[in-house]
């Protein structure tokens, strides 16, 4: 059993991707487990180069002072050549009825034939990412079931169709954790991709900006401190991030504190505590450029040692080899 999960550089990673998820990898690493950044699925869209290998150098920088065993990443362009190649042999293996059935693309390409067509085949690309690398579990939220679902299709077709090659990969639901929802609309989650930041709070805020972010988070007119996620989605956001901080229930979190104001501040001093450290980590490690490249190189040659038999297999299998 080992799984594969990814952090895309599509923006600064932010609170909700720290609590959520890269400091669950940090803390339990599975002997096999894979992390990578997923930098090829930041491009769905038209994307600036030079943002891209900024925000690629800061995953890789963030999973490593979080603590992720530098053993287990890679960054996948780095593997791009394998990516793709198999990425080619399941998109001949997909049919375009199945690529064009995924809600995802549906809801960001609204009917639109102007999107790329990267947007449309890029569940393939994750189905390549699953079985090159042969992980039987891949954690995923909710919105990424169906493109497990897809590669579990793909797996099977090509397996059938051309000879057992591919582990067909389970989905699983990540430990109940955190989800972190914005600061600015609590009903929303905090994500990446958000066209306005003012809600999200970055891994690499400065403590000031963190705490003048918790000072303008959205609550409500009614001046009670408890935890009422329905009634009070903002108060309970940020008990919520408290909670996750200092490793106690949101309930728990709300005793002793009397006021929004306090609220807001001891959320703000208990994210610093957590990610102030993780983000001097990050800046050390941004300075130290050769350490940071001599991890990716590995990590790089690592990931490419495992998977090469399989995909040398599959194309064999698919009679290019
Ligand atoms: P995008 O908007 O581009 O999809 P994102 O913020 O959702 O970006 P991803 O790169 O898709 O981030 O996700 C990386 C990891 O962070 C995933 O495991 C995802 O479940 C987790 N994650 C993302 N947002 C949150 C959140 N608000 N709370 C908890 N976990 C989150
Ligand atoms: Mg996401």
């Amino acid at each position: 059993m080992f799984s594969l999960s990814g952090i895309t550089p599509s923006g600064e990673a932010h609170l909700g991707n720290y609590l959520g998820a890269v400091r669950r990898w940090a803390a339990e690493p599975g002997p096999e487990d894979l992390y990578f950044v997923s930098n090829l699925h930041a491009m769905t869209t038209r994307h600036d180069p030079g943002r891209l290998r900024v925000l690629t150098d800061h995953q890789l920088a963030l999973l490593i002072a979080a603590g992720v065993p530098r053993e287990r990443l890679f960054v996948q362009s780095d593997l791009i050549h394998e990516h793709m190649a198999l990425t080619w042999l399941l998109e001949c293996t997909c049919t375009f009825g199945e690529a064009r059935r995924m809600v995802q693309f549906k809801e960001k390409s609204q009917g639109s034939s102007s999107v790329r067509l990267g947007l449309l085949t890029y569940p393939v690309l994750m189905a390549a990412d699953i079985l090159l690398h042969g992980a039987s579990e891949v954690p995923v939220g909710h919105d990424q079931n169906q493109h497990v679902e897809l590669a579990r299709t793909l797996a099977r077709r090509f397996n059938t169709d051309y000879g057992d090659v591919f582990t067909v990969p389970q989905a699983v639901l990540p430990v109940a954790g955190a989800r972190v929802r914005d600061l600015a609309v609590p009903t929303r989650k905090m994500s990446k991709s958000s066209s306005d930041g003012s809600g999200i709070v970055y891994v690499l805020d400065s403590p000031e900006a963190v705490r003048r972010k918790f000072r303008r988070a959205v609550t409500d007119g009614e001046n009670t401190v408890r935890y009422a996620p329905d009634e009070q989605p903002g108060v309970a956001n940020l008990l919520e991030i408290m909670a996750a901080c200092t490793d106690t229930l949101p309930d728990d979190a709300a005793k002793g504190i009397d006021s929004y104001r306090d609220l807001k501040e001891a959320t703000a001093e208990a994210v610093i505590s957590l990610i102030a450290p993780v983000r001097e980590r990050v800046l050390q490690l941004l300075e130290e450029r050769s350490e940071l490249q001599k991890i990716r190189a590995e990590g790089a040659e690592r990931a490419r040692r495992r998977s090469r038999d399989r995909l040398d297999r599959a194309l064999s299998l698919a009679g290019l080899k």
